[in-house]
């Protein structure tokens, strides 16, 4: 048998359930790993070792005892440390949380323990998942599996370093404006941001609500159709949560009769070697049988904006149950109520997230809310109506995930360049659409680079199949070498 890391999260389950492996050895297989590589790379913030063996132990003895096993049995899941696991720490990478301990599982956490996935540790982010780089976490920054000096991309880094090291087969992120499709980009993994409200938000401590998906992170696209068939299902605690039966992601790997559309004027201003990377990879899956065509999507250039208008709105409001009181570490040196209140927030919170609260707070401020905030709510069903008309001529939009492979730490200072890295991931959250980032090869300076398929709402299964025919394809998915070895 190949080494446990060398397999994918299915390969793993299948040997654990035909009793080639043990869910004990598989447990400490993978501590191991995080014990010998999470200094260099910074992905996790906390490992749940005590808890990982006892849930391993436990399926041990449900495989003796030829009791059922779940869908996701032994294989280990690491899991971004803003979304709650019951009775472990949830710090969104803030000081301000340093001591939080969660209540309760998020629901997509249950359903993975559930089919008996074995949690294996929470992951660093950018502070409450506002970032693009994972350097804005208050504790350390995480390293890019393929080359330690860069970044892995955020907010969700921890998580896409994690898997891209094989330290887990499979990590969960959050996307509120491409925070898993950017890192698994970055790291040369697969990341997937279901249709809003295919993924319960319930347990996930809210950015801007109106856009955050919980989605998975995984080696392989089969893998992530796998998440997809566990954690894609209805909660009642999420209002948004869509009532539909649970699906499962069947794989095929032909693409007749499809058409992809392509934004060529995105295109134009593209460096060579993304734009190139990019077409190659739309021949192959015109080998494949698919189709494609030139489409409008011009109003996308106000995305950024508009994204940047209501997830600053969506943060302020949501941010403010921190208030040292009934969320939060207390300032200590604070007398009064309103020191509570000003000394911790001023305390526990970062630059960044600070600059997004004030900006959230001045745009929905009376006399500013029609101007910005109303405004970026037309723009935003603008941009939701062009989707619409570009599917009716299209089955899926290909675009690139990211502008650049992943970039060297300490780099981009200007904090307009880090937000333009979410050109081409955003416009499917201001639109609720599912998209994919499937790895598409490597740039000049040997970084992953990744192709983004966005789909209609609702059709997850599709650009799921879409992604799958092309990984299949092209055979992109590796290890980074550095992690190769046992
Ligand atoms: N990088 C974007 C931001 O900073 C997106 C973050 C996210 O998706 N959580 O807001």
């Amino acid at each position: 048998m190949k080494p446990l890391h060398h397999l994918s999260a299915t390969e793993l389950r299948d040997a654990f359930i035909r009793g080639d492996v043990s869910a004990v050895h598989i447990a400490e297989y993978f501590l191991s790993r995080i014990e010998k590589h999470n200094k260099e790379l910074g992905a996790f913030l906390k490992v749940l070792g005590p808890r990982t063996l006892l849930k391993a132990e436990n399926l041990d003895r449900k495989r003796s005892h030829n009791q059922p096993l779940g869908k996701m049995a032994a294989i280990p899941v690491a899991i971004k440390d803003n979304t709650h696991i019951a009775e472990e720490l949830t710090t969104c990478a803030s000081r301000f949380l340093t001591h939080y301990k969660a209540p309760f599982s998020a629901t997509a956490v249950h359903y993975m323990e559930q089919e008996d996935a074995l949690l294996i540790g929470k992951t660093n982010l950018d502070e409450f998942a506002m970032g693009s780089s994972t350097e804005k976490s208050a504790f350390f920054p995480t390293n890019n599996p393929w080359n330690l000096k860069c970044v892995p991309g955020g907010s969700s880094g921890g998580s896409a370093a994690a898997v891209s090291a094989r330290l887990a087969l499979i990590g969960t992120g959050s996307d509120t404006g491409g925070s898993i499709r950017q890192p698994a980009s970055f790291c040369g993994v697969v990341g997937y941001k279901p249709t809003y409200g295919r993924v319960s938000r319930y347990g996930l401590v809210a950015f801007g609500s109106s856009l955050d998906q919980i989605g998975p992170m995984a080696t392989t696209v089969a893998d992530i159709a796998l998440t997809m068939e566990v954690i894609g299902r209805h909660c009642p605690h999420d209002a948004t949560s869509m009532d539909l039966p649970p699906e499962t992601y069947p794989l095929s790997t032909h693409l007749k009769g499809i058409t992809f559309g392509i934004p060529s004027h995105f295109l134009h201003n593209l460096k060579p070697e993304v734009r190139n990377n990019f077409l190659s990879a739309v021949e192959t899956l015109k080998t494949l049988g698919a189709k494609t065509i030139d489409i409008d999507l011009d109003l996308l250039k106000h995305s950024l904006a508009t994204y940047y208008i209501l997830a600053t709105a969506e943060a302020s409001t949501n941010l403010a149950r921190f208030d040292g009181i009934r969320y939060g570490t207390r300032a200590k040196s604070a007398k009064t109520l309103e020191e509570v209140y000003d000394l911790s927030r001023k305390e526990g919170f970062g630059r960044e997230v600070k600059k997004r609260i004030m900006l959230g707070t001045y745009i929905l401020s009376a006399g500013y809310r029609e101007a910005y905030y109303k405004k970026a709510q037309k723009v935003r069903t603008l941009i939701i109506n062009a989707f619409e008309k570009a599917f009716e001529k299209c089955d899926a939009v290909l675009m690139p995930v990211a502008p650049s492979g992943a970039f060297k730490h300490n780099t981009i200072h200007d904090p307009i360049e880090m937000y333009l890295q979410d050109i081409f991931t955003i416009p499917a959250n201001l639109a609720g659409l599912p998209a994919i980032s499937v790895p598409s090869g490597f740039d000049s300076q040997k970084m992953p680079l990744g192709l983004q398929i966005i789909g209609p709402q609702m059709c997850d299964i599709s650009v799921i199949q879409y992604a799958y025919a092309y990984e299949q394809a092209s055979h992109l998915s590796t290890i980074p070498p550095l992690f190769e070895a046992l």
